[in-house]
């Protein structure tokens, strides 16, 4: 059954108007149906496009599992969006914008009732066509409303009639409301209950005993299914790790850290801790469930949303209060795939920056290096700008411990027990690179090889864990790296930090800060004077006032002046110098950077006073 035929007779009157709009004069109608004749004429997809569409419709016509819409963003690479917006006005789903209906929405709380009342394989479906109740319709308690991105997927309707409604209406919500529905409704979420176990909070001496006490305690809760609803969960909201902690006997929490901060999202009170994570270890690769006395590092990957997701898995065992108990703290590191839409332009770097750093990776070799602590963003700009180096006839090779992103188009070396970072970087010497990156300078031998290559007509990507874009050269020249090699090998370096942004929705003025105050923090007077500073609220929208990170820079690019500087340095790296010499060229420091974002409103004086040195 074609998606036009599941749902003609509602919509009949609508697709006639449409049809009219273009002309076949009588001729064999060439496309499968006319929808594909409404998009072509929207110029949602070309006329040859349609064609293609069409005859793979025909020729394995009630062979295909995919839906005709999916098969065109799928096999064609149109935006699923644009294609779901005209699927919505062609067949008349009614259009669902979450934020001016709010008065007769459905609680967050209901909805997970009525999410978790479902049928198992109805779950399944919701999640995977992204079903979410959203509210009884006006005047009629028997008819609910479910909203969807997806409305013309014919296995919603399973989900729908799975609701203890009467009757249900299919709408359309666009993605991004949706994400933001879910977000709410998954905030909501904050007792998950692991099923019918029951109290049993005394520990067996025997590990055998314990095991398999676990099994039954595993088998009887529905601690498989929570654990993966985690993995997901964590996913969608852009979490960028989980940590599972055990609190107690029969309590674990489930945190996940999202824009920087660790933010509760379940508790587990009705398992045994040990069986939550030896539920996380199954899950993974190279995890050995019945080890607790050893750290262990594993991997796992799953398809969240139609995308694999890889997942990165550490186990640390830790003390307990409990007598007896065995307890383990599990931290997952979500990797993904390199953003698509990550691009220069993208990272946030302010105009100064983004010139000096093309500058930099355009010339044919020299060093890159970012600099900053754990978590300040370095390798989405790392990936950023080897996205804006590479192509096709260049070999790009990247040696990284661990792998934080994968790069198409780049080779990156899987290091493994027989292959250690070190021997790595030495054999892609011989490797004929153009462009490398190395993941981290960690000493003399990865600076050396660095070095060397920069030195030798590549363009070479590195990171450092500095305080700022001027100690960089001086911890360069602590481990060794001799000065002349610097002054020639490098071409810039940038220190970044991710500062958290306020919400739009809620942020409000903030009473402003005395003229010493802002005087120390690095206002000049006549910013002080004119100052009109905002302040974290908290909202629905947000967690604690703030709503994603934005992304400051110092920029530190090797100038004549500065080459000459650290030529000149004898046994003493002057870090003021470099940093003197670079302001008076355009530099600015990180804590400018980020007193630029407070005039604008974009984040809080006390955000930037804590991510930055005044400098
Ligand atoms: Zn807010």
């Amino acid at each position: 059954m074609s998606l036009a035929e599941s749902t003609k007779q509602e919509n009949a009157k609508t697709k006639s108007g449409v049809k009219g709009g273009l002309s076949l004069k009588g001729e064999a109608r060439p496309f499968v149906n006319s929808f594909v004749e409404h998009l072509v004429h929207r110029n949602i997809i070309t006329e040859e496009i349609a064609l293609q569409v069409s005859a793979v419709k025909q020729t394995t016509n009630g062979k295909r599992n995919k839906s005709l819409v999916e098969t065109i963003a799928d096999d064609f690479k149109i935006p699923r969006e644009a294609l779901y917006d005209e699927v919505a006005q062609f067949y008349s789903f009614r259009l669902i914008d979450i934020h001016d209906r709010n008065a007769r929405r459905l609680q967050p709380s209901s909805v997970n009732k009525l999410l978790s009342g479902l049928p198992e394989s109805a779950y399944r479906l919701a999640l995977k066509y992204k079903v979410l109740p959203f509210e009884v319709a006006d005047n009629q308690p028997d008819k609910l409303l479910i909203v969807t991105p997806y409305p013309s997927e014919r296995e919603i309707h399973e989900v729908g009639r799975s609701f203890p409604y009467k009757k249900f209406e299919v709408c359309y919500m666009k993605e991004k409301d949706w994400a933001e529905l879910w977000r709410q409704v998954t905030l909501d979420k904050q007792q998950v209950a692991g099923g019918g176990a029951t109290a049993d909070d005394t520990y067996e001496e025997n590990e055998a005993e314990l095991d398999s006490v676990l099994d039954r305690e595993i088998n009887r809760s529905q601690l498989i299914a929570l654990v993966e609803n985690v993995f997901a969960d964590a996913v969608r909201v852009g979490a960028s790790d989980v940590h599972i902690i055990p609190r107690g006997a029969r309590k674990t929490t489930i945190s996940f850290r999202i824009d920087g901060d660790l933010t509760e999202w379940y508790t587990i009170e009705d398992a045994r801790a040990e069986a939550v994570i030896a539920v996380v270890k199954g899950s993974g690769l190279n995890l050995d469930r019945f080890e607790r006395m050893a750290a262990q590092d594993g991997a796992a990957q799953k398809i969240v949303d139609n995308q694999i997701i890889r997942f990165r898995i550490s186990v640390l065992p830790i003390l307990s209060r409990e007598l007896g108990g065995k307890f383990e703290s599990v931290v997952i590191r979500i990797l993904k795939d390199a953003d698509a839409s990550v691009s220069l332009e993208t990272i946030g770097f302010d105009e100064y920056s983004l010139g000096m750093f093309r500058e930099a990776i355009s010339q044919p070799h020299g060093m890159i290096i970012l600099t900053g602590p754990t978590g300040c963003g370095k390798s989405t700009t790392l990936v950023a700008a080897l996205r804006a180096v590479m192509n096709p006839t260049m070999n790009t090779i990247s040696v990284e411990d661990p792998v934080e992103y994968l790069i198409e188009g780049a080779r990156q070396v899987k290091l493994n027990h027989k292959l250690s970072f070190e021997d790595a970087l030495r054999a892609i010497l011989r490797h004929d690179p153009d462009v490398v990156m190395v993941g981290e300078i960690r000493d003399r031998i990865t600076a050396d090889i660095a070095i060397k290559l920069a030195n030798t007509g590549h363009l070479a990507f590195s990171t450092l864990h500095t305080n700022d874009a001027p100690s960089a050269v001086s911890r360069l020249f602590k481990i060794g790296v001799e000065p002349f090699l610097m002054a020639q090998a490098m071409n810039i370096v940038v220190a970044q930090r991710l500062v958290r942004k306020l919400c739009d929705r809620c942020k409000a003025p903030a009473q402003k800060p005395n003229d010493v105050f802002l005087a120390k923090v690095g206002f000049t007077q006549e910013e002080a004077e004119s100052l009109a500073s905002y302040r974290a609220v908290g909202c629905a929208n947000c967690i604690g006032g703030f709503k994603g990170r934005k992304a400051i820079h110092e920029t530190l690019f090797f100038t004549p002046e500065i080459r000459d500087i650290i030529l000149d340095s004898g046994d003493r790296i002057d870090t003021n110098v470099i940093r003197a010499s670079a302001i008076r060229h355009g530099m600015q420091t990180l804590r400018r950077s980020g007193l630029e974002l407070v005039k604008k409103g974009i984040t809080t004086i006390e955000e930037i006073v804590a991510n930055t040195a005044n400098g």
